[in-house]
């Protein structure tokens, strides 16, 4: 079984600025085509786990059944697009607390990979902060960068797929997923990543991809959210 992770804030949702949290649901604001980008995966077979770092529980700053709340109110709106939220896994340590689940430790990926079954090299991981990349690429995912900002020098490792939105990077796993050939158009090296003695940073790109699913056009939900 194969899943998607994502990040919450700032791939689901409007990041809060810096230092801030949500701390109750009606702060939430989707960003445009999310929810539906969501949808699309599931709708080509992948199981969808949300997870997230959230100090603001160790901070005092967030109640935990405001959290709670939040993500069942997520939930909901995944589910009225018909997909299914498999999980939301949360870390609510403090960065002191040296916990092993706030990324860019792999934890929560391992822990939804044990509960769900997921083969974690067949998995993405999807976020906007270099944390989440590192996370996916500790756990052996594909990793998926949600920015606009051209500048990932300070990556330990450079993400597989980047792009503005979820939706646009949804689309681009889309293809890669159905069409192998495509992925190698985002190689960075391929020559020397092929002479490379050192393939463990990155083993998912050098294995075959399954081919279900090559020739089904678009969803027509997810053409929609790129629409908007
Ligand atoms: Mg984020
Ligand atoms: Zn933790």
């Amino acid at each position: 079984m194969r899943a998607v992770f994502l990040d919450r804030d700032g791939v689901i949702n409007r990041k809060p600025p810096e230092g801030e949290y949500i701390t109750h649901w009606s702060e939430i604001e989707y960003l445009a085509g999310s929810i539906e980008a969501v949808a699309a995966l599931h709708e080509y077979g992948f199981k969808i786990v949300i997870v997230t770092n959230q100090r603001g529980i160790a901070r005092g700053k967030v109640k935990l059944a405001d959290l709670e709340e939040i993500h069942a109110r997520i939930t909901m709106a995944i589910a009225e697009r018909d997909a299914v939220l498999s999980g939301i896994y949360y870390c609510p340590h403090d960065i002191v607390d040296r916990c092993g689940c706030r990324k860019p430790q792999p934890g929560m990926l391992r822990e939804a990979a044990a509960a769900h079954g997921l083969d974690l090299s067949k998995c993405w991981m999807l976020g906007d902060s270099p944390s989440d990349i590192e996370a996916g690429r500790r756990a052996g995912c594909r990793t998926a960068l949600i920015s606009s900002s051209p500048d990932i020098e300070d990556f330990d490792s450079k993400p597989d797929v980047q792009e503005e939105t979820l939706a646009l990077a949804v689309h681009k796993i889309l293809k890669i997923e159905r069409e192998p050939k495509f992925s190698q158009c985002f190689e960075q090296e391929p020559s020397s990543a092929a002479t490379s003695p050192d393939l463990s940073l990155e083993p998912s790109r050098h294995r075959s991809i399954t081919k279900e699913g090559n020739s089904v056009p678009l969803m027509p939900i997810l053409n929609n959210a790129l629409r908007r």
